[in-house]
């Protein structure tokens, strides 16, 4: 006879949001037999935003995804009935820096976004190392209980490199490299999981060279490349006309630029299309200061743009135009940036952020940025994003009733953030 149990044996953590924290409350996970196939079932299993199975099932075998489908399907050793809530795929975080969790709180965004970066690097200074790691370790736990998966994390300092590589989560550290220094050369490594890779800082802050470089040594690798790109309107200015107050910035510091072709009338968009960045594996962080030529670049050369909203909100009082994205068919993902700009490193607060402010983009839409489109930008297409046969057994769990498809990914993208999450780890 099948084990038809509730809830029993697989779950590996249950996080409850008890005022607005995460608590990790019921670890698990005894007398599991991982090469054994387990069935979960749920009243409805999001397969990924265009497949929703009512009474649905999932089956793992070996931390991998082997069958989905819906009906009875307890056939195999082990069944674990979770409920009446939905079982949906792992949610990725394409864009955060974990090392500056220690920077929550520290640095207001008053005086423009220009004096808010100097504010930060020079409050990041401040930080001993072991405070900056803590919190990124931190920063780690609360991606993990707030649904997360997998991640890109962008790092300057190098310091969370081995934090990420140890953690559980999927996805990419980033070297991020900015400046002048054309002899940079870092290494790269891809794996199944988890790859090294690298990100140029944005293109007022470094040169064509250097991110030429990067960008080559990614492309070797078959890697994903990342950028901030069109943040703000001094980087649009400065990229478009040469001068205004981020060009005075790069005097001051006796910075040269004048060999970094700026100074065309062209946008940040058509600046790093110039010089060859953008292609299928480039993610373009923010895209904010853009127009519809831009997104006819950015969709043919079909990059993927990470949208961080709530970040966006905050430090510029501007958002991209996401709809208008959308209509080109930009393969769009979300990302949180860094905790010096936002509250939380949630992926539900940050769809249910794009929900409020989008209220004309479908929930389908959203769960898609959130789940395959982060997935596919982090290269882990098939593995992560969908719960498809291939796809890792981790997945989520979430208790909420819904009486037709339409509720339940509206419930999903609004309130699914003060739900329990439970991660399931196969
Ligand atoms: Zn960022």
């Amino acid at each position: 006879m099948p084990d038809i149990s509730p809830g029993r044996g697989i779950v590996s953590t249950i996080w409850l949001k008890v005022n607005n924290r995460m608590t990790a409350v019921k670890p698990q996970n005894k007398h599991i037999n991982h090469f054994r196939p387990v069935t979960h079932r749920a009243e409805w299993v999001v397969v990924d935003q265009n497949t929703i199975l009512q009474n649905g099932y999932v089956v793992v075998q070996a931390g991998l995804i082997t069958e989905t489908g819906k009906g009875k399907k307890f056939s195999t050793d082990s069944v674990v009935d979770h409920g009446n809530g939905v079982i949906l795929p792992g949610l990725v975080n394409a864009h955060t820096h974990l090392e500056l969790c220690a920077l929550k709180n520290r640095v207001k965004p008053e005086n423009g976004f220009q004096a808010w970066v100097q504010k930060l690097l020079a409050e990041r200074a401040s930080l001993k190392p072991e405070t900056i790691q803590r919190e990124s370790a931190l920063g780690i736990e609360q991606l993990l209980s707030s649904g997360c998966i997998a991640a890109g994390d962008i790092s300057t300092m190098g310091i969370t490199k081995d934090l990420f590589i140890h953690s559980p989560l999927l996805g990419i550290w980033f070297q991020e490299c900015l400046g002048n220094d054309s002899d940079a050369s870092p290494a790269c490594r891809k794996g199944p999981r988890q790859s090294i890779s690298l990100a140029g800082h944005a293109p007022h802050t470094t040169s064509p060279e250097l991110l030429r470089r990067l960008k080559a040594i990614t492309s070797k690798g078959d890697l994903p490349f990342s950028i901030h790109l069109a943040e703000s309107q001094e980087e649009a200015v400065f990229i478009a006309n040469g001068e205004g107050e981020w060009a005075d910035f790069l005097v001051e510091r006796g910075i040269e630029f004048s060999s970094w072709g700026v100074g065309n009338s062209r946008t940040p968009v058509q600046h790093a299309d110039q010089i060859g960045l953008l292609d299928s594996n480039t993610i373009a962080v923010h895209v904010i200061q853009s127009n519809e030529k831009d997104f006819k670049i950015l969709q043919e050369k079909g990059s993927s743009v990470c949208l961080c909203l709530r970040s966006n909100h905050l430090l510029h009082g501007e958002l991209p135009d996401v709809p208008s994205m959308l209509k080109n068919r930009i393969h769009l993902c979300l990302g949180t940036d860094s905790l010096a700009s936002v509250d939380t490193l949630s992926i539900f607060d940050e769809m249910a952020f794009a929900a409020n402010c989008f209220p004309e983009i479908s929930p389908a839409d959203i769960l898609a940025m959130a789940t395959q489109n982060g997935a596919k930008a982090l290269g882990l297409d098939g593995l992560a994003g969908t719960l498809a046969p291939g796809a890792t057994g981790s997945f989520l769990y979430l208790e909420l009733s819904a009486g037709n498809e339409k509720q339940l990914m509206e419930s999903i993208i609004h309130s699914a953030a003060q739900q329990t999450i439970q991660r399931i780890a196969a």
